[in-house]
Protein backbone atom coordinates (compact mmCIF):
# COMPACT_ATOMS: atom_id res chain seq x y z
CA UNK A 1 0.00 0.00 0.00
CA UNK A 2 1.05 3.53 -0.76
CA UNK A 3 -0.21 6.90 1.02
CA UNK A 4 -3.17 7.12 2.91
CA UNK A 5 -6.70 7.51 2.05
CA UNK A 6 -7.78 8.86 -1.10
CA UNK A 7 -10.22 11.00 -1.72
CA UNK A 8 -13.23 9.87 -4.25
CA UNK A 9 -14.03 12.77 -6.86
CA UNK A 10 -17.96 13.35 -6.45
CA UNK A 11 -18.34 13.55 -10.27
CA UNK A 12 -16.97 9.99 -11.02
CA UNK A 13 -19.48 7.29 -12.36
CA UNK A 14 -19.84 4.41 -10.55
CA UNK A 15 -19.15 1.03 -11.90
CA UNK A 16 -21.11 -2.22 -12.29
CA UNK A 17 -20.61 -5.25 -13.42
CA UNK A 18 -22.87 -8.76 -13.92
CA UNK A 19 -21.30 -12.45 -14.07
CA UNK A 20 -21.86 -15.57 -13.68
CA UNK A 21 -20.35 -17.44 -10.96
CA UNK A 22 -18.43 -19.43 -13.19
CA UNK A 23 -17.00 -16.55 -14.84
CA UNK A 24 -16.18 -15.40 -12.21
CA UNK A 25 -14.38 -18.15 -10.74
CA UNK A 26 -12.97 -18.56 -14.28
CA UNK A 27 -10.62 -15.29 -14.58
CA UNK A 28 -7.37 -15.44 -14.02
CA UNK A 29 -6.99 -12.56 -11.54
CA UNK A 30 -9.58 -13.88 -9.16
CA UNK A 31 -9.08 -16.57 -6.96
CA UNK A 32 -10.17 -17.35 -3.33
CA UNK A 33 -6.43 -16.76 -1.94
CA UNK A 34 -8.00 -13.11 -1.99
CA UNK A 35 -10.28 -13.48 0.81
CA UNK A 36 -9.40 -12.39 4.26
CA UNK A 37 -10.03 -14.17 7.13
CA UNK A 38 -13.17 -13.18 7.90
CA UNK A 39 -14.49 -13.57 4.79
CA UNK A 40 -13.29 -17.53 4.96
CA UNK A 41 -14.59 -17.80 8.15
CA UNK A 42 -18.07 -16.43 6.50
CA UNK A 43 -17.81 -19.18 4.10
CA UNK A 44 -16.71 -22.20 6.15
CA UNK A 45 -20.19 -22.93 7.11
CA UNK A 46 -21.97 -22.78 3.77
CA UNK A 47 -23.06 -26.54 3.01
CA UNK A 48 -24.18 -25.91 -0.46
CA UNK A 49 -21.18 -26.12 -2.59
CA UNK A 50 -23.52 -23.77 -5.47
CA UNK A 51 -24.14 -21.44 -3.02
CA UNK A 52 -20.57 -21.10 -1.66
CA UNK A 53 -19.48 -20.80 -5.13
CA UNK A 54 -22.01 -17.59 -5.89
CA UNK A 55 -20.89 -16.11 -1.97
CA UNK A 56 -17.34 -16.48 -2.74
CA UNK A 57 -17.82 -14.86 -6.68
CA UNK A 58 -19.51 -11.85 -5.28
CA UNK A 59 -16.91 -11.33 -2.43
CA UNK A 60 -14.34 -11.57 -5.44
CA UNK A 61 -16.15 -9.94 -8.37
CA UNK A 62 -16.28 -6.98 -6.04
CA UNK A 63 -12.51 -6.54 -5.97
CA UNK A 64 -12.91 -6.57 -9.60
CA UNK A 65 -15.33 -3.70 -9.36
CA UNK A 66 -13.52 -1.64 -6.88
CA UNK A 67 -10.13 -2.33 -8.52
CA UNK A 68 -11.60 -0.92 -11.47
CA UNK A 69 -13.06 2.24 -9.73
CA UNK A 70 -9.76 2.95 -7.74
CA UNK A 71 -6.81 1.46 -10.84
CA UNK A 72 -6.00 -0.04 -7.62
CA UNK A 73 -5.30 -3.99 -8.62
CA UNK A 74 -7.87 -6.58 -7.17
CA UNK A 75 -5.72 -7.64 -4.32
CA UNK A 76 -5.31 -4.34 -3.34
CA UNK A 77 -8.92 -3.65 -3.41
CA UNK A 78 -10.34 -5.79 -0.51
CA UNK A 79 -13.91 -4.91 0.93
CA UNK A 80 -14.47 -4.33 4.68
CA UNK A 81 -17.80 -4.32 6.26
CA UNK A 82 -19.38 -2.59 9.71
CA UNK A 83 -22.85 -3.16 10.82
CA UNK A 84 -24.39 0.73 11.80
CA UNK A 85 -26.70 -1.47 14.01
CA UNK A 86 -24.48 -3.98 15.88
CA UNK A 87 -21.42 -1.53 15.58
CA UNK A 88 -19.49 -4.52 14.98
CA UNK A 89 -17.19 -5.62 11.66
CA UNK A 90 -17.78 -8.11 9.56
CA UNK A 91 -21.33 -8.21 8.07
CA UNK A 92 -23.57 -5.23 7.62
CA UNK A 93 -22.69 -2.42 4.44
CA UNK A 94 -19.41 -2.93 2.64
CA UNK A 95 -17.26 -0.05 1.89
CA UNK A 96 -13.44 0.35 0.89
CA UNK A 97 -11.21 0.78 3.88
CA UNK A 98 -8.86 3.45 1.80
CA UNK A 99 -11.69 4.87 0.10
CA UNK A 100 -13.88 6.60 2.44
CA UNK A 101 -17.27 8.07 0.94
CA UNK A 102 -16.87 5.38 -1.72
CA UNK A 103 -20.32 2.87 -2.17
CA UNK A 104 -20.10 -0.63 -2.22
CA UNK A 105 -22.66 -3.69 -2.96
CA UNK A 106 -22.69 -6.84 -4.12
CA UNK A 107 -25.13 -9.11 -4.72
CA UNK A 108 -25.68 -13.07 -5.75
CA UNK A 109 -28.68 -15.48 -6.85
CA UNK A 110 -28.09 -19.00 -8.01
CA UNK A 111 -25.25 -18.70 -9.99
CA UNK A 112 -25.47 -14.77 -11.22
CA UNK A 113 -23.35 -12.44 -9.13
CA UNK A 114 -23.32 -8.55 -9.51
CA UNK A 115 -21.05 -5.84 -7.92
CA UNK A 116 -20.68 -1.86 -8.08
CA UNK A 117 -18.98 0.73 -6.79
CA UNK A 118 -19.86 4.26 -6.77
CA UNK A 119 -18.62 7.77 -5.48
CA UNK A 120 -21.47 7.90 -3.05
CA UNK A 121 -24.22 5.53 -2.07
CA UNK A 122 -24.81 2.81 -4.32
CA UNK A 123 -26.86 -0.65 -4.45
CA UNK A 124 -26.81 -3.10 -6.81
CA UNK A 125 -29.34 -6.59 -7.12
CA UNK A 126 -29.38 -9.40 -9.50
CA UNK A 127 -31.67 -11.79 -9.50
CA UNK A 128 -32.76 -15.10 -12.30
CA UNK A 129 -34.89 -13.18 -14.92
CA UNK A 130 -36.88 -16.92 -14.12
CA UNK A 131 -37.37 -15.92 -10.98
CA UNK A 132 -41.07 -15.35 -9.72
CA UNK A 133 -40.98 -12.62 -6.65
CA UNK A 134 -44.66 -13.68 -4.30
CA UNK A 135 -46.86 -14.11 -3.15
CA UNK A 136 -48.87 -11.00 -3.75
CA UNK A 137 -49.81 -11.22 0.08
CA UNK A 138 -46.28 -10.66 0.44
CA UNK A 139 -45.19 -8.33 -2.29
CA UNK A 140 -48.39 -6.02 -0.75
CA UNK A 141 -46.12 -5.48 2.46
CA UNK A 142 -43.29 -4.80 0.77
CA UNK A 143 -43.82 -2.73 -2.41
CA UNK A 144 -45.91 0.38 -3.01
CA UNK A 145 -49.47 -0.59 -3.97
CA UNK A 146 -50.24 1.18 -7.19
CA UNK A 147 -46.44 -0.26 -8.67
CA UNK A 148 -47.56 -3.76 -7.93
CA UNK A 149 -51.31 -3.33 -9.67
CA UNK A 150 -49.47 -1.74 -12.36
CA UNK A 151 -47.26 -4.78 -12.63
CA UNK A 152 -49.71 -7.06 -12.72
CA UNK A 153 -51.80 -5.77 -15.03
CA UNK A 154 -49.09 -6.32 -17.37
CA UNK A 155 -49.13 -8.91 -19.91
CA UNK A 156 -46.23 -10.99 -18.09
CA UNK A 157 -46.73 -9.91 -14.12
CA UNK A 158 -44.03 -12.21 -13.21
CA UNK A 159 -41.35 -10.81 -15.03
CA UNK A 160 -42.80 -6.96 -14.04
CA UNK A 161 -42.90 -7.97 -10.27
CA UNK A 162 -39.58 -8.99 -10.42
CA UNK A 163 -38.28 -5.92 -11.81
CA UNK A 164 -40.09 -4.26 -9.13
CA UNK A 165 -38.52 -6.09 -6.53
CA UNK A 166 -35.05 -5.79 -7.88
CA UNK A 167 -35.28 -2.90 -7.82
CA UNK A 168 -36.55 -2.59 -4.11
CA UNK A 169 -33.77 -4.56 -3.12
CA UNK A 170 -31.21 -2.14 -5.17
CA UNK A 171 -32.79 0.89 -3.31
CA UNK A 172 -32.39 -0.53 -0.02
CA UNK A 173 -28.57 -1.81 0.11
CA UNK A 174 -28.35 1.71 -1.31
CA UNK A 175 -30.01 2.76 2.01
CA UNK A 176 -31.04 5.98 0.29
CA UNK A 177 -34.15 6.92 -1.87
CA UNK A 178 -34.70 9.24 -5.00
CA UNK A 179 -31.25 7.87 -6.48
CA UNK A 180 -30.70 7.07 -10.11
CA UNK A 181 -31.65 4.07 -11.23
CA UNK A 182 -29.87 1.72 -13.63
CA UNK A 183 -31.85 -1.43 -15.30
CA UNK A 184 -31.45 -3.48 -17.53
CA UNK A 185 -32.11 -7.71 -18.55
CA UNK A 186 -28.39 -9.49 -19.27
CA UNK A 187 -30.09 -12.05 -21.95
CA UNK A 188 -26.88 -14.12 -22.12
CA UNK A 189 -27.07 -14.47 -18.86
CA UNK A 190 -30.62 -14.39 -18.08
CA UNK A 191 -30.25 -11.86 -15.47
CA UNK A 192 -32.54 -8.83 -14.10
CA UNK A 193 -30.05 -5.98 -12.68
CA UNK A 194 -30.69 -2.83 -10.99
CA UNK A 195 -28.05 -0.18 -9.79
CA UNK A 196 -29.56 2.49 -7.65
CA UNK A 197 -26.64 5.65 -7.58
CA UNK A 198 -26.01 9.05 -6.95
CA UNK A 199 -23.73 8.73 -9.74
CA UNK A 200 -24.11 7.87 -13.61
CA UNK A 201 -23.53 4.27 -14.08
CA UNK A 202 -20.82 2.63 -16.50
CA UNK A 203 -20.95 -0.98 -16.68
CA UNK A 204 -18.14 -3.41 -17.55
CA UNK A 205 -17.91 -7.10 -18.55
CA UNK A 206 -15.45 -9.38 -16.22
CA UNK A 207 -14.72 -11.41 -19.17
CA UNK A 208 -11.24 -11.23 -20.32
CA UNK A 209 -10.24 -8.74 -22.53
CA UNK A 210 -10.82 -10.75 -26.29
CA UNK A 211 -11.94 -13.58 -23.81
CA UNK A 212 -15.33 -13.51 -25.25
CA UNK A 213 -18.24 -12.54 -23.22
CA UNK A 214 -20.15 -9.49 -23.17
ZN1 LIG B 1 -24.91 -6.24 13.15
Amino acid sequence: MTGGPAPVRADRAAVAVVATTAEVLAHPDLHEGLLAPWERQRLAPIRLPGRRDDVLAARLLVRLCAARFTGRPPHESAPAQFCAECGRDGHGRPYLPDHPGAGVSLSHADGLVAAAVGPGAVGIDVEPSTRRPGPLSVLSRLLPEDELREAAARPDPGAALLRLWVRREAVLKAGQEGLRLLEWTDHRRAAVVTVASTAPVTTFSAARPGGGGA
